[in-house]
């Protein structure tokens, strides 16, 4: 007997498109499934200002191809020197639906991140105003912390400190990796927290143990299983605080396996047959929609899709093990359990 699962459209909350060829490439394979997607800023150079988010929006509408629809819900990057007044003018104008930090150093592309919050006190008044949402990328860069424990002192010395400093600021928090991190969420009612689905496969042994295994690698890094577990619990609870960010990041596999490799999992071509064998593992399909399709809408306050997908259940399916970018290739993430679930 054919089980199937109808959803609302899904939409992405933490989303790399990259540009140019890695674009072309990668956006159908988010564009086949999700409606939309929070557009990350860290490009070469990032987009800053209205004018960039516009620019970049165009580049992406072009490398559409003919047939698909999806819209780009674009962010700034936030910089020491970002005006409060073009920020104001790109969120009431419908450009950006977000503001997104980078402490500076946190990961790739992000030398030109945030140093002193001081600094960006102006912005984030008005965005608390507007309620237009800072996205963090919440891990501290400091050398003498420990790689595995940035989120949980990123909580306690800035993201604490800085929402206290600007009350009404509402904040995601970005690709959440610690039972820390879902219970900080669970603090207030203008925070949530994206999760990706390479979190919810992965552990730290995943990347390490017998050999390392650099299309595991990505940052935040995965951490104990214990934390796995908090962050399954978490969205698999139905708690509208938690919504799929895929934080899908294409690195082309010279990069991956080099030296001195990227971070980021490449997650969008397979991920909502991941999710749903995540979901149905922990008996909780009937939540799968909330995570992937309502709690993000309600917390971005737009409305949600429109139509919906049909996942059916069968034999296994498989996926292409790599993305073909025309200068290089992009290795799709392996959770490492057969898949069952197919969107139609
Ligand atoms: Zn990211």
């Amino acid at each position: 007997m054919t089980q199937t699962l109808t959803l609302r459209r899904p939409d992405d909350w933490h989303l790399h498109l990259r540009d140019g060829a890695m674009l072309r490439a990668v956006l159908p394979e988010t564009a086949r499934h999700f409606a939309r997607a929070i557009i990350m800023p860290n490009l070469v150079p990032p987009v800053v200002t209205a004018a960039d988010a516009v620019a970049y929006r165009d580049r992406i509408m072009a490398a559409l191809p003919d047939g698909m629809a999806f819209e780009p819900l674009m962010t700034l990057y936030l910089t020491e020197h970002t005006d409060p007044a073009d920020v104001r003018a790109a969120a009431e104008s419908g450009l950006i639906r977000a503001v997104k930090l980078y402490p500076a150093g946190a990961t790739t592309n992000s030398h030109g991140g945030v140093r002193d919050m001081d600094k960006v006190r102006g912005v984030l008044e008005v965005m608390a105003e507007l309620g237009l949402p800072l996205c963090i990328h919440g891990e501290v860069t400091t050398p003498e912390v420990d790689i595995f424990d940035r989120e949980a002192v990123f909580i306690d010395t800035v993201l604490d400190p800085l929402r206290r400093a600007t009350p009404g600021l509402r904040v995601v928090m970005e690709h959440i990796t610690t039972a820390d991190g879902v219970a900080y969420a669970r603090s207030a009612d203008d925070l949530a927290a994206t999760i990706t689905t390479h979190h919810l496969v992965i552990n730290r042994n995943h990347i390490l143990v017998g050999g390392i295994k650099p299309h595991y690698y990505c940052l935040p890094v995965a951490k104990r299983e214990e934390h796995r577990l908090a962050l399954r619990k978490a969205a698999t609870s139905g708690d509208t605080r938690f919504f799929l960010g895929t934080d899908s990041a294409p690195h082309t596999d010279a990069l991956k396996e080099h030296a001195c490799g990227c971070a980021g999992c490449f997650t969008a071509t397979n991920t909502m047959s991941i999710l749903a064998e995540v979901f149905e593992q922990d008996n909780a399909l009937d939540r799968l929609e909330g995570f992937t399709s309502l709690h993000g809408p309600a917390f971005y306050r737009l409305p949600v899709n429109g139509d919906t997908i049909t996942l059916t259940k069968g034999a296994p399916v498989t996926y292409p093990s790599k993305i073909d970018i025309g200068e290089g290739h992009v290795t799709v993430f392996d959770p490492g359990f057969p898949l069952h679930w197919t969107v139609k």
